[in-house]
Parts: C-alpha cells; sequence; structure tokens
C-alpha cells in the first residue's frame, strides 16, 4: 500500500477528482490524489511533459506528480470513480450533481445554469464574475434525471414542469455548508434551472475591502452614521448591491442599535440583526413585514429592495420619523434613483426632504496578475482623466489568458462606484421634479463624479482594462 491509495476518499481527493473529468483519468492512467488549493496532485504511470500539459490545461491548476504502478492506479480509479460500476440512473445523477456542485464552487461560481439545448440533451454552464462559461454536456436521460434531482432536494413540486417554481437546498462540500438558491422556468416543453449561490456571513467584505476609493468611502459612512439617514444602493441585477449593504450593516453597532431587515430572500445571516424573508405564499410581503417590524420601534431598517409602491411609501414614511434606512433599488445610476421612486409613488417634496444619498455601483472584472499585457489607453479615457484631475498614462493594461485564469484574462471582481449626496440644490431639484440629466448639471457642480471616473481609477491602477469597464459603462456619462 502506497501514500497514495491510503488518501482514497478522502474530501480533498474527491475534490481533485472534481477537476479531472472520469473518462480523461481513465483514458490517460492518471489518477486525482489530491487539490490543495492551489497545487493538484496525480499519480501517474509514466511522467511526460506532454502528459503534464494536458493535466495542466484540463485542470487549469499547477500539477505535482507521483509515479505509481498502473496496477495501482487503475485499482485506486475504481475506487475513485464508484459510480461508473453503479448502473443506478439515480446514483448516476446524484453523482453528476455533485461533480456539478464540485466545478461551481472550485471556480467561484455565483450561479450554475442547467438548461436544454436540442431536444432532451441539456448543458451546464457556470456563471464566473459575470462571463457564462461552459461546464458540461448532459445527454437526454441524464439531463432530465439531474433536473429532477434538483427539484427533489429543493422541495419543489417535481409532478409540476409547467410553471416556473423556486426553492432552496443545501450543499456541503469539503466541510463546508452553502445555501442554494433554485429556480425553475419552462423553456419550450422541457425546464431550465438556475442555482444562485447565497453569500455567507463570513463571505460578507468589509466596506473598505468593495473597492470604494477612500473619498466616496467616508462620505458613504458619514451617511449611514447620520440618524434618520435614507441612503440607496442602485444598480442592475448582478451589480453587487447585496454584498454592498450586507457590509453597511456591518457597520452598524449591532450590539446597541435594535436593528431589522426584510429580504427576498435572506441571503446571509447576521448575527445581532432581527431578519424576516419575504414569503408571498404565507401572506408575508415587504409591506406586511415592514408594518410589523415598526411596531417594534428599529432604529435602523435595511429593506432588501424597494420595488412596489406600497413599500415605497412606508419605507418613506419610517425614514420621516427618523429610522434610518438603507435599501436597494433597480436604477440605472444615483442619478436616476429619484426619478426611479417617483415612478413608484413616491411624493417628491417628502423624497427631496428624506432621501440622503444615493450609491450605484458595478461589479469590474479585475485583469489576471499573471498574464496582462501593457497596451495605450484611449484618448477619450485621457481626457477624462485629465478633466477629472487623477493621473493615467498613457500606459494601461489589457486581458491576455494564462492556465492560471481559466484563459479568461481575469480573475475576481472589484467595485466600481458614485455616490451621490443629497445636498441642498439637489433636494430642491427633486422636489421641481427635475429629470436625471437635469438632476446631473446639478450634480456636477457640487462635486458629483460619475462611475465611469471611479472605473477608469481602476484602471489607472492597472486593476483592470478599458475595455472590461466599457462592457458595463460609458464615455459618455461622464460629460
Ligand atoms: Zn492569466
Amino acid at each position: 500500500m502506497t501514500d497514495a491509495i491510503s488518501f482514497l476518499g478522502s474530501p480533498t481527493q474527491r475534490t481533485a477528482a472534481a477537476l479531472v473529468s472520469r473518462s480523461f483519468a481513465y483514458d490517460a492512467d492518471v489518477l486525482p490524489v489530491s487539490y490543495d488549493g492551489s497545487f493538484i496532485t496525480v499519480a501517474v504511470a509514466l511522467e511526460s511533459v506532454e502528459l503534464l500539459d494536458r493535466i495542466r490545461a484540463l485542470t487549469r491548476k499547477e500539477v505535482r506528480t507521483l509515479v505509481l504502478p498502473v496496477r495501482e492506479i487503475r485499482e485506486g480509479l475504481k475506487t475513485l470513480y464508484p459510480a461508473i460500476a453503479v448502473r443506478d440512473a439515480d446514483s448516476q445523477a446524484a453523482q453528476t450533481l455533485d461533480e456539478i456542485f464540485a466545478s461551481a464552487i472550485g471556480n467561484y461560481a455565483s450561479d450554475v445554469h442547467v438548461e436544454p439545448v436540442d431536444g432532451r440533451a441539456g448543458r451546464v454552464r457556470l456563471d464566473v464574475d459575470g462571463v457564462l462559461q461552459h461546464d458540461r454536456s448532459l445527454e437526454g436521460g441524464l439531463f432530465e434525471r439531474v433536473v429532477s434531482l434538483i427539484k427533489v432536494r429543493s422541495n419543489m413540486n417535481t409532478g409540476e414542469s409547467r410553471v416556473p417554481q423556486d426553492g432552496r437546498l443545501t450543499v456541503t462540500f469539503d466541510g463546508r455548508s452553502f445555501e442554494v438558491r433554485t429556480s425553475t422556468i419552462p423553456v419550450g416543453g422541457m425546464e431550465k434551472v438556475v442555482l444562485r449561490f447565497l453569500q455567507r456571513f463570513d463571505l460578507v467584505p468589509d466596506l473598505e475591502a468593495l473597492g470604494m476609493g477612500a473619498e466616496l468611502l467616508a462620505r458613504y459612512q458619514r451617511a449611514l452614521r447620520r440618524p434618520g439617514s435614507f441612503c440607496v444602493i442602485a444598480g442592475p441585477t448582478g451589480s453587487g448591491k447585496s454584498t454592498t449593504s450586507y457590509a453597511s450593516l456591518q457597520t452598524i453597532d449591532l450590539d446597541r442599535a435594535n436593528v431589522c431587515s426584510v429580504e427576498d430572500p435572506i441571503e446571509c445571516r447576521i448575527p445581532g440583526v432581527a431578519q424576516i424573508a419575504v414569503n408571498e405564499k404565507a401572506g408575508i410581503t415587504f409591506p406586511v413585514a415592514l408594518r410589523a417590524l415598526l411596531r417594534q420601534n428599529p432604529q435602523q431598517l435595511f429593506i432588501g429592495e424597494l420595488r412596489d409602491p406600497e413599500t415605497v411609501a412606508i419605507a418613506l414614511q419610517a425614514s420621516l420619523t427618523g429610522i434610518s434606512l438603507v435599501t436597494t433599488l433597480h436604477a440605472r445610476d444615483a442619478l436616476r434613483v429619484a426619478a426611479r421612486l417617483a415612478e413608484l409613488g413616491a411624493n417628491r417634496s417628502t423624497l427631496a426632504s428624506s432621501l440622503t444619498l444615493a450609491v450605484s455601483q458595478r461589479l469590474i472584472r479585475m485583469l489576471c496578475r499573471r498574464c496582462k499585457i501593457k497596451t495605450n489607453a484611449s484618448s477619450q479615457a485621457l481626457a477624462v482623466a485629465r478633466r477629472y484631475g487623477f493621473a493615467l498614462g498613457a500606459d494601461a493594461w489589457d486581458a491576455h489568458g494564462c492556465e492560471a485564469c481559466g484563459f479568461s484574462g481575469f480573475q475576481g471582481r472589484v467595485g466600481a462606484f458614485e455616490v451621490l449626496d443629497i445636498k441642498p440644490e439637489l433636494a430642491a431639484a427633486i422636489e421641481r421634479g427635475d429629470t436625471p440629466t437635469q438632476l446631473g448639471k446639478i450634480a456636477y457642480g457640487v462635486g458629483y463624479k460619475p462611475m465611469i471616473v471611479d472605473a477608469l481609477r481602476h484602471v489607472a491602477s492597472g486593476a483592470t482594462s478599458e475595455g472590461e469597464i466599457l462592457r458595463h459603462l460609458s464615455y459618455d456619462d461622464a460629460e
């Protein structure tokens, strides 16, 4: 018995096995042994540069090898991929689902899309830093069984496939638990399933770590601490609004204040905050939950999202009585927050007197440090930088791609922000019903900088590329 074999079945070996496809392992006589977060260790019968390259390309990890007799490798494989010997279709689906989760967690995916493609077959794609990547194809029977298994684990009605459903499940992987929100929609006689990994408290970063510049951060924190403040975090889906709101909640002294929240869904539990989950089926809507919370005299309230007139009305009322509010809103940028709230029925003069600050943000992919390449900043970028008075040399960086970043050229994300303080001039404009463009003209005069400027700061520091920020934002906003 060698050391390699004694690893069999350990969590670290299962992680390694999830990185190497079963068919490759068998074809090439490669036995995954362990994975430590940066190196994958595999046992091989014969070391060759070509084989190492193939493993590196497949796993996108640095590789260490041990040499073992081929007989031991094959025996190890038989134990390691037990589902091969198991004919039972359900266990094949369970094994596949485990592999999908392992791959999603290993790749830091935020969402997993399990969707039909031509007829009965399906595919799995992972959302990594906002970009969908092909993970694997599923043949017809297996696709249906995997979808059905997800529905069973999410407590959905498995007999129903013609209406959208949503649910939740918990994945345990290497001793860690992940909460996953699941949803199905009918697509051409089949079902598409999206699994979203919800954040856990220990993953919520500090406000400082989100990428907000020192000046914006100071202004935002000042507003958060003001009693009776009303701060709105705006952005499209996937712009990181929830993370920023959870990070904001953590800056409050939770031991002394009565802090409550209404959320749909609760994406992470924060000790010290009374969190209520919206449950439409049980009659717990945003307005119902808010009214109940307000009877308990909270000092600080987090409302997951302002999306209907009734919730907006209650939020404004609460703010007028001196309760501090943090909430998110589906709006393109900070200048559009007042207009969007007015569309949702907010009284303009109430809004003008209660709104303290609007923040907006985007999540920008960061360049892989190992492979980024020099390029020239565009003349537009240089002009904007000059106008806003910060240093952007003619040198900038661009994405290239290497094994470490899965050949995408990017690794991780950072926030680009804008903060709009509702100063008296702006409050007057909101009360008058000025358009976002008119509001913008006044805002530039009182120190507002559009998000593209903050994003260019990340270009200037070499954290990202111009191409990446232009996927989200436009130089037109800096006029
Ligand atoms: Zn790279």
